[in-house]
């Protein structure tokens, strides 16, 4: 069973102009709501998400835990990618 993230919504809410970190709350298909928090890498000023934190809004579409679960950082590639096509880089 393959899971599919697929972003609907995404919003940059927040962005440190000084260490280049910044955050965006996507909102997925299934109701899911996650925060990512993105760096800068110092190199090429690409993005690179580093932590996945799931909003306690729903159950978690993968283990159906309402608590914290660490499956969506598995998903970091394809949320990394939809939501910077959606809400851009700050
Ligand atoms: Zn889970």
């Amino acid at each position: 069973m393959a899971y599919q993230p697929q972003v609907v919504d995404a919003k940059i809410v927040s962005h440190n102009q000084k260490n280049g970190l910044f955050e965006i709350v996507v909102n997925l298909k299934d109701r899911t709501s996650c925060r990512l928090i993105f760096e800068k890498e110092a190199a090429s000023g690409e993005p690179v998400l580093t932590h996945v934190n799931r909003l306690l809004k729903e159950p978690c579409p993968i283990c159906r835990k309402d608590f914290l679960c660490n499956c969506m950082s598995s998903y970091k590639d394809e949320l990394a990618a939809q939501a910077i096509q959606m809400a851009g880089t700050p």
